[in-house]
């Protein structure tokens, strides 16, 4: 059995995207800094409209899926294919982009908090260019287990085992078998869980810090950082200075070539140009005739 450490931590650095929503990106804040499969985390957060009303106005994507997950706020989710979305607190967004998606990402609230995170997820060579697949998930949807030693776990993807009763989470199956909870930790709780030792993993405290790894050798991961883990069979972290909240995010690297050009993620520059040229042709979307 070994325990993960806390190998590096990827601080969040304020920025803003779309049409001007203020966010914190951690993941994918530089040129290359992901964690394979995990390309970019987006956090939000603000009580302020002002922060998030211009929203996510029409934009495209290839080559990778992005998850959205709101625990406050509500967003309205419209693609090219006439899909309608609505995501509320506590709900969540799984989208597969494959070949092509033009969508908006729009809040539908002028007051209140908005808050959630957007996680980009990488695509195998071989699903790039698959037809877009998206499943909305709502609040009710996602199982919430209690844990062994306090706190609960929402589960949007992969599953927990606790005491021996394995609770699957919403998204299960996907190529990089993507674990994806959200857990909170009384003070004092320790909270543990076992995965594949070559799974690329981190957590990301939103609210509280984290001590990281083995009891003695363990390190603090404060909050809105996102901590990356070692390999090792068993994540092991404790709520020690008040409760805690954080993401637990895991996953199957791909150990493929990533060119990234904006929106657009593929293997080769040449496959990015083809992607922008795709989309300034109107083409982007169009799946070949079988
Ligand atoms: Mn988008």
């Amino acid at each position: 059995m070994s325990i993960r450490q806390l190998q590096h931590v990827i601080e969040s650095i304020p920025t803003s995207d779309g049409a001007g929503v203020k966010l914190r990106r951690s993941i994918g804040s530089q040129r290359g800094l992901y964690v394979d499969p995990f390309l970019m985390l987006d956090e939000f957060s603000t009580d302020n409209p002002e922060d998030y009303i211009a929203g996510f106005p029409s934009h495209p994507h290839r080559g990778f899926e992005t998850v959205t997950y709101m625990l406050e706020g509500h967003l309205l989710h419209e693609d090219h294919m006439g899909n309608r979305g609505d995501l509320k607190s506590g709900g969540a967004q799984w989208m597969r982009a494959g070949r092509g998606i033009i969508h908006s990402e729009m809040p539908q609230q002028t007051q209140g908090r908005l808050r959630g995170f957007q996680l980009w997820v990488n695509l195998p060579a071989l699903e790039k260019m698959t037809p877009p697949w998206y499943r909305d998930i709502e609040p009710h949807e996602i199982p919430q287990v209690t844990l062994a030693e306090g706190g609960s776990a929402r589960v949007i993807a992969g599953s927990i085992n606790v005491a021996g009763i394995v609770t699957p989470g919403v998204i299960t199956g996907h190529a990089t078998e993507p674990i994806y909870l959200d857990v909170e930790l009384p003070n004092g709780s320790a909270f543990h869980y076992y995965l594949e030792s070559n799974f690329s993993a981190f957590l990301y405290p939103y609210e509280g810090a984290l001590q990281v790894g083995a009891i003695g050798q363990s390190r603090e991961l404060k909050p809105q950082s996102a901590g990356v883990l070692s390999h090792g069979d068993q994540i092991t972290v404790v709520a020690q200075e008040g409760p805690a909240r954080f993401l637990l995010i895991a996953g199957k690297p791909l150990k493929e070539p990533v060119v990234q050009y904006g929106p657009f993620v593929m293997n080769t520059q040449n496959e990015v140009e083809q992607a922008l040229r795709d989309y300034q042709n109107g083409t982007l979307t169009v799946i070949d005739p079988a």
